[in-house]
Formats: C-alpha cells, sequence, structure tokens
C-alpha cells in the first residue's frame, strides 16, 4: 500500500513540520538549455562539491516523514547513485511522492535506474517528469540537435514499465517561454495523444536564466494555455494520475495556474507562503534555502551536524523565514503553490470547486 498523503493532513493546522524536500542533486548537465537557472557542464567542478551518500544519510535521519520529495538538478540521472540516495530517503522519511524531472537524454541508464527505484520503493509513488518543449523543431531549438528522439525514446522505453508498477506515474513537462509559446495548442494535443502520460504540466519560466530574451512572453498566450490544459481536463481529453489524491491534485493545478496569472498581472503575492515551513531547498553542496528563489541562505549542513532541524530553528533561520510573510514576496514557483494552495483552507471553496467539475 502507498505511504497516503492524507497522513500530512496535521500541516493543514501546524505549520511547523517541513513536509516537501527540493534536493538538487548536481548541477552538472548533458543539455545547456537557455531557460536553465541552475546549471553547469557535464564534466564541471562541481562534481567535487556535490554531497557524497554518507553525508545524505545523516541529512535524511535528521527530517521526518515526506509528503513530497522533488530531485532536482542539473541532469538528476547523471548522479551515479540516484537509486542509493533514493533508497535513504525511502527507508528514513517515507516519502508519499518521489518526483524525478529529466531531460530523457540517457534512455538505458533512466530506464534501467527508475526500474530498480521502482522495485524497491513500492510504497511510494514515483513520478517521472520527462521535459518535451515543442514539436521536434521547437523542442530542439532549445534543448539541442537529437534531443526530441532520445526524450520519445525514453517515453517509449518507460512507458513498458505502466503495467507492471502501479506506483509509477509518467508525465510531461513543458516550460513555457518565448521560444514555444506559439506552438503550445499543438504541443499539448500531442502530448495527450501519448500513451501512458498522465499528465502534462506547464512552468512558467522563472529565475536568472541564460537567455533572459525567453522571459518576454505573453501572458495571453499563457493564458490560452492555462485554460486548454483546464478544459481538456474537465472534458476528460487528457487523463490524471493514478495515485490516490491524483484528482485532488489536478484541480489545484488548475487554480494554481489562475492564481500565477494573477500574480504576474498584479506583481503581488496572491497567498501566504510556507516556504522554510513545510518546504526546504537543499543544494547539491549542502546549502539549504526555503526556496529556489536562492536569496536567503539559511545554513549548510556541513556546518551544522548534517541536522536541518539546528539549521531551520536557528534564531536567524526563524527570522529570514518568518520575513517572507512580511516582505510578502512573490512568484509563480508551481511546486511551492501546489502546498500553498492545498494546506490553506481558505483556498478550499475554490478547491472544491475545481474538484467537482473533474
Ligand atoms: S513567494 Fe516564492 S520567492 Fe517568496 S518565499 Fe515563497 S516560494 Fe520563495
Amino acid at each position: 500500500m502507498i505511504y497516503s498523503p492524507f497522513r500530512h493532513i496535521g500541516s493543514v493546522f501546524n505549520k511547523h513540520n517541513l513536509i516537501h524536500l527540493t534536493f538538487f542533486l548536481t548541477k552538472r548537465c548533458n543539455a545547456s538549455c537557455p531557460f536553465c537557472f541552475y546549471h553547469s557542464d557535464i564534466d564541471s567542478k562541481d562534481r567535487e562539491q556535490e554531497l557524497s551518500l554518507n553525508e545524505i544519510k545523516k541529512i535524511s535521519r535528521s527530517m521526518g516523514n515526506l509528503l513530497w520529495l522533488a530531485f532536482s538538478g542539473g541532469e538528476i540521472f547523471l548522479r551515479k547513485d540516484i537509486v542509493d540516495i533514493t533508497k535513504v530517503f525511502y527507508e528514513n522519511n517515507k516519502p508519499s511522492i518521489i518526483l524525478f524531472p529529466t531531460n530523457g537524454l540517457l534512455p538505458e541508464v533512466i530506464k534501467a535506474e527508475i526500474e530498480k527505484i521502482l522495485k524497491h520503493c513500492s510504497r511510494s509513488t514515483i513520478a517521472l517528469k520527462l521535459s518535451i518543449e515543442g514539436m521536434e523543431g521547437i523542442h530542439e531549438k532549445i534543448r539541442g540537435k537529437g534531443s526530441f528522439k532520445k526524450t520519445i525514446q525514453t517515453y517509449e522505453s518507460l512507458k513498458m514499465l505502466l503495467d507492471e508498477y502501479p506506483n509509477f506515474e509518467l508525465g510531461v513537462n513543458t516550460v513555457f517561454c518565448a521560444d514555444n509559446q506559439d506552438g503550445m495548442a499543438e504541443l499539448i494535443k500531442f502530448v495527450s495523444g501519448l500513451d501512458g502520460i498522465k499528465t502534462h504540466t506547464v512552468s512558467l519560466i522563472r529565475g536568472d536564466v541564460l537567455d533572459d530574451g525567453l522571459k518576454k512572453i505573453d501572458m495571453q498566450l499563457y493564458r490560452k494555455t492555462v485554460d486548454l490544459l483546464a478544459s481538456n481536463l474537465k472534458n476528460k481529453q487528457s487523463s490524471i494520475y493514478r495515485f490516490k489524491g491524483a484528482k485532488l491534485k489536478a484541480a489545484q493545478d488548475i487554480l494554481q495556474r489562475n492564481i500565477i496569472c494573477e500574480t504576474v498581472s498584479s506583481n503581488k503575492q496572491q497567498i501566504p507562503c510556507y516556504a522554510g515551513k513545510l518546504n526546504i531547498v537543499l543544494t547539491e553542496s549542502g546549502d539549504v534555502y526555503p526556496c529556489e528563489s536562492f536569496d536567503m541562505k539559511l545554513g549548510n549542513v556541513r556546518d551544522s551536524g548534517y541536522d536541518i532541524d539546528n539549521i531551520i530553528s536557528s534564531e536567524g533561520a526563524k527570522k529570514a523565514i518568518n520575513s517572507i510573510q512580511e516582505k510578502g514576496c512573490f512568484c509563480t514557483h508551481e511546486c511551492y503553490l501546489m502546498t500553498n494552495i492545498l494546506f490553506n483552507p481558505s483556498m478550499y471553496p475554490s478547491l472544491i470547486k475545481e474538484y467537482l467539475q473533474l
């Protein structure tokens, strides 16, 4: 039986337990996408800074049960110990969902590693998201020559695992940017026709990216895109993940994208942010931040006995975390909006309204 996401319902009322960890496993990448905000090349010396498996074990032991463990990078499958790292968190933190975002450029490695993970972590939902930025021409303009076919090859080999492993979820993520905003309708149709793909998320470009021109987006096109994703869900033209609570997650996705539109048009925080209270970010070199804006370092695990609690309970960290509400900072980061919606009772009427239409 999968670890139920509803184990964390207490966090609706009590925001004292971290339930969502984003762990940047590596900065290294085998691509150099112009919209990336976290990157170094494949042979970079950054590798020497990466936390070892032993260090990761100590960090994981310092944390409680997780609802959501999201790996990030860099290309996460460049870490040769990704299976062992996942096992460590699985044993110590019993995550309900573990997210593996990947550019899909290493088909054999990804299939072999994810199958080992599926076998071992049978009580967690293993969600793998492939990056597809557009139809072949657009995708390769952004992610490099030959990348589209490789990612589709990865999809073909992973889809064979879906029947055997009911805890496996396969999805696609697209970064909405200036170079692909005109081709979204075609891409959404293409992805909804891919057998076994249960969710297609579209993330709005964010952060300090390599090519700032990609941030010149047309919000009307984004609005059209999110409306199309929502109507496809409501008309059952696109499917929903299989795990318990997936319909709630789909309702939250719709709500979240509406909030993003409002945030961008008003340049204001729309709902309270629980960064540092329910969510935390750990980098490959051990830095700890409340969120991916990376402008509020709380400490480094190597200086704090590998204990995340030591870091977030220091006076400095508490002050920084509390200042998030006072400052009312805002962003469009989808993963953080997820907890900000699901754990905020004032959002429930809107959430239920969306849920009932699915
Ligand atoms: S609103 Fe965004 S930038 Fe501000 S703390 Fe929350 S996640 Fe970070």
